[in-house]
């Protein structure tokens, strides 16, 4: 390339040469701002979570459609949190495989592990945020059904140092609601709400994270949480419950400050594509 060029310019001198040399380098240093953008999607440069990997104790039965057989095949005691509606098993197993996981890699800091399929959980460390903290974040407007059990009774029993605690429950609702899908199920349309409920409640942990915490390292949370609300979206199929909770997402008076820390955080593309805010 630079041979091809150099001969072109058989005239050229050293000063002129160092120039063009600089000038085709860093040429994408002196574009404009607004050319770039327009050239690259900044959505091309999230970072996917960093996978832990699970061991599979079975072979997927394939009866219970590809997501439960494949929650249900990643743990080794999965009657005890077997249940006869499937998607209360998805939920509850999914739990347990989050606790197998959190306790075998447990070595003296809290840490919250969560399984999101094809053998593939995120481990994350724990703020020290407490959820009563959380909660008191969330606009009152995005207060749903499952608020209050989850970010108030639930703290207050013994959760409340455990923040991840919410990403828990966010992903047993997220493949409770994969299942409901996969399985073609009509009923136990909630399971959907509460999933984008819980996509509400982990923004704003993040942004209460980021918030009262500046020394906890939030990379690995962001990327987690910006990769599940993209696949909550691929789930949640225009459930009517669901729709009109992220419609008061959308256009609240009192969910401002949480859709600005969400647009700063990922992006005006990525809000648009993935939240329509
Ligand atoms: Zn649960």
């Amino acid at each position: 390339m630079l041979k091809k060029d150099y001969e072109k310019y058989p005239n050229f001198d050293y000063i002129e040469f160092y120039f063009w040399f600089f000038r085709c380098k860093y040429k994408n240093h002196y574009l404009k701002k607004s050319t770039i953008e327009s050239i690259v999607d900044p959505i091309d440069f999230f970072k996917k979570p960093k996978w832990t990997k699970v061991n599979a104790y079975s072979k997927p039965n394939l009866k219970l459609g590809l997501i439960l057989s494949d929650i249900r095949s990643h743990i080794s005691d999965a009657g005890y949190y077997d249940d006869p509606d499937l998607i209360t098993s998805a939920h509850e197993t999914t739990h347990g495989i989050n606790s197998n996981v959190r306790n075998n890699l447990y070595n003296g800091k809290p840490i919250n592990a969560l399984y999101c399929l094809d053998g593939n959980a995120v481990v994350l460390n724990e703020p020290n945020t407490r959820i009563e903290i959380i909660a008191k974040h969330v606009p009152y407007s995005l207060r749903g059904s499952v608020y209050k059990l989850y970010l108030v009774d639930q703290a207050v029993s013994g959760w409340g140092d455990r923040p991840l605690y919410i990403l828990d429950e966010w992903i047993c609702y997220t493949n409770g609601s994969a299942t409901r899908k996969d399985l073609g199920i009509v009923g136990r349309a909630e399971t959907v709400k509460y999933m984008m409920e819980f996509n509400i409640y982990s923004l704003t942990l993040l942004m209460t994270v980021e918030l009262e915490e500046r020394g906890y390292d939030s990379e690995e949370l962001t990327n987690f949480i910006r990769w599940n609300i993209e696949r909550s979206m691929s789930i949640y199929n225009n459930e009517i419950e669901a729709s009109s909770y992220l419609s008061t997402f959308r256009t609240a008076s009192d969910v401002e400050t949480l859709r600005v820390f969400t647009i700063n955080k990922f992006g005006k593309q990525w809000c648009k594509k993935n939240l329509d805010i």
